[in-house]
């Protein structure tokens, strides 16, 4: 049982039918002005069956980078002539377009292997292999998504308290990504920093299927409060502070996980190669040839291009404001050239050592409004915040769900 009481629970239950009215009214406000977040109707199972969580009997596996439909299949054991086949079935083409962290379900049952992927809208896509026959199916699942809390004392590391607090591992993965932005875990984390976490898992004929998203959380770092909120603006998916801020930065950080700075961004370097003073209006991450660069914002493709200096590199532009350019690379990722619409996080290239290079590393430039800026100096700007359009709504929402945790907590 979670540290919270049996009262607690009770509560949130007495309080369920004032949260159903509320949500049927904002569904129909949800429809009129065509907002985008999902409304979830917080439905809580009976307590006893909080704790009782029934395993998938699917594996879930969750799609990573490099991973093809192929690939994927090939690992269950499947016939590579059967994989080209289904492929080339424009019935299934859609579901064998697999982008990273898409989640596959899998049950193998005797020879059967079933697959299946849900997408938005409660439909689930299941495709069936048998030996060297297969069958794909859309169904629509009664599907229901039921909302849990969870919170923990943090008295070790953050992962091994939430681990004792029975927070799925997914769920932590989040919470992880969600407060990264504001929380340098290595330097920031104290004993007694609490986290409060509400979210969903999805459940099918009574059985859990998926541990779902973080819907809202609170965390107690260093005496400050932090605390956040899923909302869908656009058709996309974040997290948001009380005061409709995004929490997630328009540029990540680096645009190599991991990687070593070996030269920072200098008006005044002597250039290794052309042995005068030549300004380095970037900076530099060594990295072995092949790493995956990722761009650091949203954007568009501006340029894809080879030149002698930079060799292979991309300049993409942000927000009309911003331009970020990756260069020396070894050869761009499939897909990328100009005009291309990229997203922040997405793979664009890979490291080489291409143009006026001494050894493979990324050459990293950050412009804004035209002019070179220090990459590792600037500070990145939020992501969009809620708009106008959406404010009221999203603070009734924000209201609810910081009420519910609150009526919820124990600790
Ligand atoms: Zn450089």
């Amino acid at each position: 049982m979670y540290i919270g009481s049996h009262f607690k629970l009770f509560l949130s239950i007495l309080l369920l039918p004032v949260f159903f009215i509320f949500l049927l009214a904002a569904d129909v406000d949800f429809r009129k002005t065509d907002l985008t977040e999902e409304i979830t109707p917080l439905a809580f199972t009976a307590s006893s069956d909080i704790d009782n969580f029934q395993l998938p009997s699917e594996s879930k596996v969750k799609i990573k980078e490099g991973d093809t439909f192929y690939s994927t299949l090939m690992s269950l054991g499947v016939d590579s002539a059967l994989i080209n086949e289904i492929a080339a079935d424009k019935q299934v083409k859609d579901f064998t377009k697999l982008k990273i962290n898409d989640e596959l379900f899998i049950e193998i049952i005797n020879d059967e292997i079933k697959i299946k992927k849900f997408d938005e809208d409660f439909y689930v896509d299941v495709l069936k292999v048998k030996g060297r026959e297969y069958v794909f199916e859309k169904e629509k699942e009664n599907l229901e998504r039921v909302a849990y809390f969870k919170e923990f004392i943090i008295t070790d590391s953050l992962y091994a308290s939430g681990k004792k607090a029975d927070v799925p591992d997914s769920v932590l993965g989040d919470l992880v990504y969600i407060f990264g932005w504001d929380i340098d875990y290595a330097f920031d984390i104290r004993n007694g920093d609490k986290v409060k976490i509400l979210y969903e898992n999805i459940y099918s004929a009574g059985k859990l299927i998926a541990y779902g998203d973080i819907l809202a959380a609170v965390f107690f770092n260093k005496g400050e409060k932090l605390s956040v909120i899923r909302f869908t603006q656009r058709g996309r998916k974040d997290y948001y502070s009380l005061d409709s801020s995004n929490v997630r930065k328009a540029f990540l950080r680096t645009p190599i996980e991991f990687a070593r700075i070996s030269s920072h961004y200098n008006p005044k370097r002597k250039h290794p190669i052309l042995n005068t003073i030549r300004a380095h209006k970037g900076t530099d991450y060594a990295a072995k040839t092949g790493t995956a660069v990722k761009v650091t914002g949203d954007g568009v493709i501006k340029n894809a291009s080879y030149s002698d200096s930079y060799g292979y590199h991309i300049d993409v532009m942000h927000f009309n404001k911003y331009m970020t350019r990756y260069a020396h690379l070894n050869n761009f990722a499939k897909g990328i050239k100009k005009g291309v619409k990229v997203e922040q996080g997405q793979t664009i290239g890979y490291v080489g050592s291409t143009g006026l290079a001494t050894g493979p590393h990324l050459h990293y430039e950050f412009h804004i409004n035209g002019k070179h800026t220090d990459p590792i100096k600037v500070e990145p700007p939020n992501a969009q915040s809620i708009n106008s359009y959406n404010k009221e709504y999203f603070k009734q929402l924000a209201n609810q769900r910081m009420q519910l945790i609150q009526n919820l907590s124990g600790i």
